[in-house]
């Protein structure tokens, strides 16, 4: 894929915080740096970028969607009350592993997207 200028600023903006955004966070950081752009192109960007691997998008429930550039096979903890998303990465790989999941006679995994859902610790706090 070209990376043209626009496709390096919206994927350099998104690893500059792995927080998950959606398309629209993305649009007004994104914005910051290069005022002219426009939400379209941000969508085109995206788009591209997710066509070609670099970035994954994640949807949880009935949320905007969001991207994460972390393509390391992690799962998702999803706050509940704040709404992050975190990224639980492969330390915790070994337990994801021990959950026995049922996969049906004849069916073949491509890849697996776990998602769980909780409270995070900054929001746990504020419940106490
Ligand atoms: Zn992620
Ligand atoms: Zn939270």
């Amino acid at each position: 894929m070209k990376l043209t200028r626009q496709r390096k600023l919206v994927y350099d903006t998104l690893l500059e915080k792995l927080d998950h955004p959606t398309a629209e966070d993305l649009f007004f950081r994104a914005r910051k740096k290069q005022p002219e752009i426009s939400m379209a192109t941000v969508y085109n960007c995206l788009e591209a970028l997710v066509k070609c691997g670099l970035v994954k998008q994640v949807k949880v429930g009935k949320n905007a969607v969001r991207y994460c550039a972390n393509l390391c096979e992690h799962a998702h903890f999803v706050c509940e009350v704040c709404g992050a998303i975190f990224d639980l990465d492969r330390d915790n790989r070994e337990k994801f592993k021990n959950m026995q999941i049922k996969i049906p006679r004849g069916f073949k995994i491509h890849n697996f997207e776990i998602a769980i859902h909780g409270t995070c610790s900054d929001c746990n706090i504020l419940r106490i």
